[in-house]
């Protein structure tokens, strides 16, 4: 094995694996530019560093479970205008997530609600923290069936390890009492530890009818609004208005 192999081997074991593959390509820069031996480990170093910073994003952003990658920039603050640029650029400063505050969009259907919530995350992930995106329909899920099945007490541990959760439609479908209890205790656990980002078509006013029980409905809206701002979204569905028809 001649040097430049067994060095990409070291390479390999010690875990670099962008030197392992660019190995040569460096020495060659770096005899062209007839850099020093510290400029050239360092600039290895460095690469290897960006290259490890930008996997460590996409694997948080992957494990994030977005339903899909829309960015702030893909939102037009023009069609929308219940929430701004600038409050956005200022929630992108990811402060309430160090305070373990919670955003609440509301609003009907189509309004952006789901993609402002999926944009905010996705930076979030890109800043390093841990995102969790999951719909109200999963979550119950995954709580009720935490005690038998792996993935479900997985995916719950996920969500209480994440610095940023974000639960999607709360109040599509209605849950039961024995539902709404779960529902609470989660929200308890998240409490003052974990953002939340909830999205809803249904006001708070219309909360208690969904989850069937006034007290705990009401203890679920103090630990979610406690911390919080609130947006209401109004307003025309974006999907009705640059709807893609098939006869022009
Ligand atoms: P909902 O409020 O029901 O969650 P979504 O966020 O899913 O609505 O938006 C529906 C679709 O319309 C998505 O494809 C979303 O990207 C798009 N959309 C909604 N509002 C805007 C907006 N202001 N600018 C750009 N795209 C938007
Ligand atoms: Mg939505």
């Amino acid at each position: 094995m001649n040097k430049l192999e067994e060095t990409r081997r070291y390479m390999q074991i010690l875990n670099l694996p962008w030197g392992r593959d660019n190995l040569a390509q460096a020495l060659e820069r770096a005899n062209a530019k007839e850099i020093s031996y510290l400029e050239f480990i360092n600039q290895l170093l460095s690469e290897e560093m960006t290259a490890r910073e930008q996997k460590a994003e996409q694997r948080r952003i992957k494990a994030a479970g977005f339903p899909y990658l829309k960015t702030v920039e893909d939102f037009d603050f023009g069609f929308q205008r219940s929430i701004t640029r600038k409050q956005v650029n200022q929630l992108l400063d990811m402060q309430w997530i160090e305070k373990a505050y919670n955003l609440v969009f509301l609003g009907p259907p189509g309004v952006g609600k789901t993609h402002i919530s999926v944009a905010i995350g996705l930076e979030a992930a890109k800043k390093g923290y841990r995102v969790s995106f999951v719909t109200m329909e999963e979550l119950i899920r995954h709580l009720q069936m935490e005690s038998v099945v792996a993935r479900s007490r997985q995916k719950v541990k996920k969500i209480i390890k994440s610095d940023l959760v974000i639960i999607d439609e709360i109040g599509f479908l209605p849950i039961s009492r024995q539902e709404a209890n779960l529902f609470f205790q989660i929200i308890s656990t998240l409490y003052e530890e974990t953002s939340i980002i909830v999205t809803s078509n249904k006001g708070f006013e219309d909360w208690v009818e969904l989850m069937g029980d006034p007290v705990i409905t009401t203890a679920i809206l103090d630990r979610i609004a406690h911390h919080s701002e609130i947006f209401n979204f109004t307003g025309d569905s974006y999907r009705l208005k640059n709807r893609d028809t098939i006869l022009k």
